[in-house]
């Protein structure tokens, strides 16, 4: 994703584009597979870029306790700041210098970075899933199972045939 400045006056633009996750270059990428919605705001000052970017897409996650595959909303947004130019404006580590014969700003990092920050650490399909059964491996959200708390360690019952 590119937004070209060549012919850009001072002033507020902005752009909407649907992409595809072919800009994640990452093992993520697979939970991104719906059209994002990208809305990128440029606000140019002289050689300044104010670049403000947002995405919105559904991702497709795999919940960490009943491993059903769930679909979630995604938003983002960052703001990330040019200049044109190797300039004394240095030791700003936020702003990002572009060389004076650039023509275009490659808004692909900037992205990438976004849903990586943004990704999920935890999949969770519900506040509540029950998860799955550690013996049976039932997913306890569809059914309950059979082998609930009061199942009795075997060494017991060979135990109980002596008490009578
Ligand atoms: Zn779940
Ligand atoms: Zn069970």
């Amino acid at each position: 994703m590119k937004v070209n400045i060549q012919s850009l006056e001072d002033d507020l633009v902005e752009y909407d584009a649907e992409l595809d996750n072919s800009f994640i270059d990452h093992e993520i990428k697979r939970f991104y597979d719906h059209p994002i919605k990208m809305h990128v705001v440029l606000d140019k000052f002289g050689k300044d870029y104010r670049v403000d970017i947002e995405i919105d897409t559904l991702a497709t996650y795999t919940c960490d306790r009943c491993l059903a595959e769930f679909t979630n909303h995604f938003k983002a947004q960052q703001r990330q700041l040019f200049h044109v130019g190797y300039q004394e404006i240095a030791d700003n580590e936020d702003i990002i210098l572009l060389p004076e014969s650039a023509t275009e700003i490659d808004l692909s990092p900037y992205l990438m970075e976004m849903v990586l920050l943004n990704h999920p650490i935890k999949m969770i399909c519900n506040e509540d899933c029950k998860g799955l059964c550690a013996k049976c491996g039932a997913n306890l959200n569809i059914e309950p199972c059979h082998c609930s708390g009061d199942t009795i360690d075997p060494r017991w019952e060979e135990l109980r045939k002596f008490i009578k």
